[in-house]
């Protein structure tokens, strides 16, 4: 079995480790996010001893997964102080000398979930984040989808509620999909994190309005097979069987298949890698870095 090193770069921790082409987790450790002078020093220092064959780097975005682009392994215009146009891939190839895959921490995970979790046996699969931001990464016939750029889902458009006032928070749209509905935009409508609106229907009915829109453009567009809803926000399970039904309401029938009309609770489901959806996504990535070599 091959040792594959993992990074799953996010905006308040790093964490690291290693594991196999199983899905398995073997060791890893957490490292505070900070500048990326100080925090990849400590990323070196971790792997600077360990044995690994690959590696596999999962990072908040937006970043520059695009092989042969000029800012490849670029973490690009993040509002995240001090890592925007940092080369973290550059970094890390002056220190180890395999094989790496680099990509978005949710095309990781939708990745991990459809080889190891709630996606198992499909080949379009959809992770949905809700947290601090609102990201989601889509494998479609296998592959993890990438163009231009990786995809920035958690940044369309979308209808108002007809009793919201909140004008949203995203530093560049203002009202997009992350400005109104992920974690800090919860807080900022409701006066209190979400985690102290758990009895307030109105709070859970307005957060599915808008999670239900945005899943119902997925649907239409990329026709995933599931759709995997993690992240802090969706701890709050009431929000499933109200996403579900309004998703059904949208449609309204016009996606004439089973999955959505008679199944849908196993259509929009959580994710089975938990909490771990994001660390075994760098995991899955690297054995992406794996395949190739082998091939
Ligand atoms: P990150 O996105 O930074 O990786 P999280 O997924 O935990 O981390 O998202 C943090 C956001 O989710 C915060 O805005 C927080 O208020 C919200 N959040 C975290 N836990 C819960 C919860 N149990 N219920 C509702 N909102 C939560
Ligand atoms: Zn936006």
């Amino acid at each position: 079995m091959a040792v594959i090193g993992a990074i799953e770069a996010g905006g308040t921790k790093f964490i690291c480790g290693l594991g196999n082409e199983k899905g398995k987790i073997t060791e890893r450790i957490s490292i505070p996010t900070t500048t990326p002078e100080e925090t990849m020093e400590k990323v070196i220092e971790y792997f600077k001893n360990k044995k690994f064959d690959v590696m596999g780097i999962g990072s908040f975005g937006p970043i520059d997964p695009v092989k042969n682009s000029k800012t490849y392994g670029y973490i690009t215009k993040t509002p995240k102080p001090y890592w925007s146009d940092y080369n973290i891939i550059g970094e890390l190839k002056k220190h180890f000398h395999v094989p790496m895959e680099f990509d978005t921490d949710v095309n990781g995970a939708a990745l991990a979930e459809t080889w190891w979790g709630a996606g198992k046996g499909l080949k379009n699969v959809m992770y949905i984040t809700v947290g601090t931001g609102i990201g989601a990464g889509a494998i479609v016939n296998g592959v993890m989808l990438q163009g231009l750029t990786h995809p920035e889902m958690g940044h369309i458009f979308l209808k108002k509620h007809p009793e919201d006032n909140f004008e949203g928070r995203c530093p560049f749209h203002k009202d997009c999909l992350e400005g109104m509905a992920a974690g800090p935009a919860i807080e900022e409508r409701w006066g209190k994190k979400g985690q102290e609106l758990v009895d307030d229907m109105c709070v859970w009915e307005m957060e599915a309005y808008y999670l239900a829109q945005a899943i119902v453009n997925y649907i239409l567009i990329l026709s995933p097979q599931r759709i995997i809803m993690g992240g802090g926000v969706m701890k709050q399970k009431q929000l499933f069987p109200l996403i579900r039904k309004n998703v059904q309401k949208f449609l309204n029938g016009y996606v004439h298949k089973k999955e959505i009309l008679e199944e849908i609770d196993k259509y929009i489901v959580c994710p089975d890698l938990g909490d771990e959806a994001g660390f075994v996504g760098s995991l899955a990535l690297g054995k992406i870095a794996l395949d190739k070599l082998t091939l």
